[in-house]
């Protein structure tokens, strides 16, 4: 299967890059940070504590945290218990929900499980953390995506302006 994996640090663009030679190829991106944010909301519209490893085992465990990926005209839309959240996994609460969850082993086995499940049946891009190691280790094509600090904090601190946060650029680099 052509498998691309791209791995590296916050900031160095794999997002950018992954949607872009995804496009270019006439082949799907896995953005499988919108997972974890999938994740993240269910516990958080379960009424659990995101820190509540045990709780959101169980959650797990229990099936009510179930995250699957649809793709119309090319773009990924995130699902979680059937309801599509694509808009509404992008704040910064579902981002730290993805964060904390993101430790949890119930929550990296279950999500790795269905990435290497969607990744087996298409040709696809996938971007994130622990694709080129935990994921898809066998993967054809592995990229190691990384780019300065000064880079990588600019990125972040543009990122950051656009949400209305005002930390400044020497504290994020
Ligand atoms: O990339 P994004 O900000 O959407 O990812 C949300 C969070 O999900 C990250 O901060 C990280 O904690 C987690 N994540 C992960 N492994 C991945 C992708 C994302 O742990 N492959």
């Amino acid at each position: 299967m052509l498998n691309i994996a791209i791995d590296g640090p916050v900031g160095a663009g794999k997002s950018t890059i992954a949607d872009e030679v995804a496009a270019r190829l006439h082949i799907l991106h896995l953005d499988t940070g919108a997972m974890y944010r999938a994740v993240g909301l269910a516990v958080m519209d379960a009424g659990l504590d995101i820190q509540d490893e045990a709780g959101v085992t169980a959650l797990c465990a229990a099936g009510r945290a179930h995250v699957d990926v649809r793709y119309q005209d090319g773009a990924q839309h995130t699902l979680v218990n059937g309801q599509d959240v694509t808009g509404r996994i992008r704040t910064q609460q579902a981002g730290t929900a993805a964060s904390a969850v993101s430790r949890y082993a119930a929550v990296r086995q279950m999500l790795v499980r269905r990435q290497q499940e969607i990744a087996a049946a298409q040709p696809m891009l996938l971007d994130g953390r622990d694709i080129c190691t935990v994921v898809l280790p066998n993967a054809p094509v592995k990229i190691y995506l990384t780019a300065s600090c000064e880079v990588r904090a600019k990125r972040r601190f543009d990122e950051l302006q656009q949400k209305g946060d005002k930390t400044p650029y020497a504290q994020i680099l």
